[in-house]
């Protein structure tokens, strides 16, 4: 029996990248070293770095005026990371409160400077004051199966920022929208102890000289990403995965495979008369990360429980959300996904 993992990050790769990387990952060369045991400063890293950012620079269509940061840590660095470089001691920022995860990032500005709370677009478009240093949002919003419909546009001079770790070339993404944004690779670019970092070259201006520099956008671009020892192994895996994303056809091949399999689960959703209820509005719907509810909380731990027997791993919902939870990134193939649409037919004929 197959088994697949709906794990919300750490996520799974690319069955392809996995093989690859036993192979290739500690093969050592005449030096007597593989990459990851050599000088990061050296001619192998160097090259590693090159290569990983001009593929991912393909992938992702770069304007010529940003920069790619491959920085260590996670998302939630970022979260204390983008006002102390982008905003001036007591100018305000600006966060879009679309779910969980946003407002996590809200909360870590707030220790830094004043936060500016707008409500996500719904029957009004999002009014951006123009006095912000940026506007902030989550592009999905993992815990609760959110993903914008549509980039906002916020007055000139307020810079779009986005945390997008969970849709991170899962689709297409107009780069010139944004001044800034961020994913962590543990769902769709690799292994954790990785964040990708794209920004607009003119920002980098804005970090203050006083920011330690491992801190500090304009000092990290500088050191070509090395202000000290960067995460190699983790890179070495970007890079795989980013070869392997050109290989499938980029990013469109990616949004075609994804929305192809959300729309295995949301029919089954659709499908169930509601016995299974998915919370979000059609529009707002995420193809990577679907969510939904059972009509009581037993039947969910059941359905958890009864889906793991069939193969099917890690499907409890957020823990600040509860219900189900798949997640469909990039690596997990239509297999697992009809399988597990298989499974909630299957489950409602047994409960419905
Ligand atoms: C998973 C996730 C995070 C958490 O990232 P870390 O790398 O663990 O800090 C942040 N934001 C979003 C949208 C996520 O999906």
């Amino acid at each position: 029996m197959s088994a697949w993992n709906f794990a919300a990050g750490p996520a799974r790769l690319p069955d392809a990248v996995l093989a690859l990387a036993e192979r290739s990952l500690f093969a050592r060369d005449a030096s007597g070293a593989c990459v990851s045991e050599q000088p990061f400063s050296g001619a192998a890293c160097r090259a590693l770095r090159a290569h990983a950012s001009r593929q991912l620079a393909a992938l992702i269509d770069l304007p010529a005026d940003y920069r790619i940061l491959f920085l260590a840590g996670g998302a939630m660095q970022q979260f204390s990371l983008l006002p102390l470089n982008l905003a001036a001691p007591g100018q305000r920022v600006g966060y879009v409160d679309t779910g969980y995860w946003a407002a996590r990032a809200a909360l870590e500005a707030t220790l830094h400077r004043p936060v500016h709370t707008l409500p996500p677009p719904g029957d009004a478009p999002l009014a951006v004051p123009d006095d912000l240093a940026y506007c902030h949002l989550t592009t999905n919003e993992t815990a609760d199966g959110l993903a914008w419909p549509e980039l906002p546009a916020p007055p000139p001079g307020v810079p779009l920022v986005a945390d997008a770790t969970a849709d991170f070339l899962c689709r297409p993404l107009d780069i010139s929208r944004f001044g800034l944004l961020y994913a962590s690779a543990q769902k769709n670019i690799g292994v954790a102890g990785l964040t990708v970092v794209i920004v607009r070259q003119d920002l980098l201006a804005r970090s203050p000289a006083s920011l330690p520099a491992l801190w500090s956008y304009a000092r990290q671009a500088e050191a070509d990403s090395c202000v000290n020892t960067p995460p190699v192994l983790a890179l070495q895996l970007a890079a795989l995965v980013f070869d392997w994303v050109a290989e499938q056809g980029g990013l469109p091949a990616m949004a075609a495979a994804n929305r192809r399999k959300a729309a295995l689960l949301y029919a089954a959703i659709e499908r169930s008369h509601g016995f299974y209820r998915c919370p979000a509005s059609p529009p707002w719907r995420s193809p990577v990360t679907v969510c939904w509810h059972l009509p009581e909380a037993g039947l969910e731990e059941r359905f958890v429980a009864e889906a793991v027997a069939a193969g099917l791993h890690h499907l409890a919902g957020h823990p600040r959300r509860g219900g189900i939870r798949a997640c469909l990134y990039n690596a997990m193939p239509e297999a697992g996904v009809a399988a597990l649409a298989e499974f909630m037919a299957d489950f409602q004929r047994r409960f419905g």
